[in-house]
């Protein structure tokens, strides 16, 4: 072990010092214990280590795993954008603000959110915006909270059940769940899509509406959203737009032209702040005009306040960066680098699907090469573990369910042609190494801090203490 696989509390040494606080004793300036019996008695046991010391380990803690700072990060469905740094910057400056202060005090920030629902509203179609809700699935809570609310203030209270289709992300059945909605399956056809055929069926007077996304899980436009949305509103149920997938159609289609009444936006995903890692996020439910009373009666259930208002101001300096021009690339930017990505590989890697894509795609494991399905000895965990020893984080992998070697890839609309050829290109070397050497990829990955650890029990019973004796 090299002195800089030491954890800090082993690098201590009894006396050492960052920094010297004059306050004459040398010993600690502040006291512990007041006598009021909740200060602590004695110091804590922390490592008593050098100025260096502490840069360098904070600094090589930060290098330990892989971020969206260190390199492309295809992960399909989560779109861990490039977040411009001056959209990390700005919510500082609101960091001053408490949310129970006088009103008046706070008209800059009340600003900012009403011109943040005007610009989704241009975007999506919707009419009028709330944001307390703190998450994707969160705002899929408050969504259908608006709709049972709707169908409860016209009287119809029987209807209890929501169609959703097999493809669709595991939130929107469990959002239905946790709402009282009993989900009901609609099988996807041959080619990914809802067929209007399969809907039909299903509609009934219990029915209180459908949750789609468009692009669905797998990339795909739904097509046939015209026909089902006539279909659901002519059974009187509504439908609900799960806008994890808005990315594509940013500046080319408004759900709300497509039939949508209710949908949240992933303000993490679409617009700049980089999904996962559990950090904050923000999913504000817009609806149509006839659903106000029923979003009026909802708002302000789900969170304190208006949720997480550093994600809302990253998203609004997005929109502003990018201006009514340049907002209009970003679903074509996104969409162009998907396929450019699906055409370069699909000689190399099975592609379960043939069609346009929109800002992301699934691949089902590799071609051997002949062009023939499945690497002896080579799956799609292999090449995700590979692609780390060359500086690319994984695609998802085995998501969605629909493939038993599926390969998510998302490459958002920031990335440059380069980093694309050059993700291209290493995907392309790691398929052909799959072929001549697939040892190769079962050990990998070979430059990572840690290999391949044991996947359930680093999630069952994960290490995350420091123990001296260990
Ligand atoms: C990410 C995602 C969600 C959930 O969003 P969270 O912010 O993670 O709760 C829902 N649907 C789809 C299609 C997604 O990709």
């Amino acid at each position: 072990m090299s002195y800089y696989d030491r954890l800090i509390f082993e690098l201590s040494k009894s006396g050492r010092r960052g920094a010297y606080v004059p306050c004459g004793t040398g010993k600690a300036p502040v006291p512990f214990g007041n006598g009021s019996g909740i200060w602590r008695k004695q110091a804590p046991a922390l490592p008593e280590v050098s100025e260096p010391d502490v840069v360098r380990h904070y600094t090589r803690l930060s290098q330990l795993n892989f971020g969206v700072d260190s390199g492309f990060y295809p992960l399909g469905s989560c779109t861990m954008k490039y977040n411009p740094k001056i959209c990390d910057a700005l919510p500082s400056l609101f960091a001053d603000l408490h949310p129970l202060q006088d009103e008046e005090t706070v008209a800059g920030a009340r600003e900012l959110l009403s011109r943040t629902g005007r610009f989704l509203s241009a975007v999506t179609g919707m009419k009028h915006f709330t944001f307390s809700p703190c998450a994707g699935a969160h705002g899929e809570l408050t969504g259908l909270m608006i709709m049972r609310r709707f169908h409860e203030m016209r009287g119809d209270t029987a209807r209890t059940r929501i169609l959703v289709p097999d493809s669709a992300h595991g939130t929107n059945p469990a959002s239905a769940a946790l709402c009282g909605l009993e989900p009901v399956t609609v099988p996807s056809g041959p080619d990914g899509l809802v067929d209007p055929e399969a809907v039909k069926p299903l509609l009934g007077p219990d029915i209180a509406g459908i949750m789609l996304t468009n692009p669905n899980t797998l990339g795909l436009f739904e097509k046939r959203i015209g026909e089902i949305a006539s279909l659901v509103h002519g059974c009187g149920g509504l439908l609900y737009y799960d806008g994890a997938n808005l990315n594509p159609l940013v500046g080319v289609l408004r759900p709300g032209d497509m039939g949508f009444d209710i949908l949240h936006v992933n303000l993490h995903k679409t617009f700049a702040t980089p999904h996962g890692g559990g950090g904050p996020g923000s999913g504000p439910v817009g609806v149509c005009a006839a659903l106000k009373p029923a979003l009026d009666a909802v708002d302000g259930k789900v969170s304190a306040f208006h949720g997480n208002f550093g994600v809302v101001v990253r998203a609004y300096a997005y929109l502003l960066m990018l201006g009514r021009e340049h907002v209009k690339e970003l679903g074509p930017f996104s969409t162009l680098s998907a396929n450019y990505i699906k055409e370069s590989l699909r000689d190399k890697y099975k592609l379960p699907i043939d069609s346009v894509c929109k800002h992301e795609f699934v691949f089902d494991g590799l071609l051997d090469d002949g062009g023939r399905e499945g690497v002896p000895g080579a799956t799609t965990l292999d090449v995700a573990k590979r692609l780390l020893d060359y500086g690319f984080h994984a695609p998802t992998i085995y998501f969605p369910l629909l493939f038993h070697q599926s390969m998510m890839i998302e490459p958002t609309e920031t990335e440059s042609l380069e980093t694309l050829d050059e993700f291209i290109a290493v995907m392309r070397r790691i398929a052909e190494e799959a072929a001549s050497d697939p040892a190769l990829l079962k050990s990998a990955p070979h430059h990572t801090p840690v290999s391949r650890p044991d996947e359930t029990e680093a999630a069952r019973h994960p290490v995350l203490k420091y123990s001296p004796d260990k």
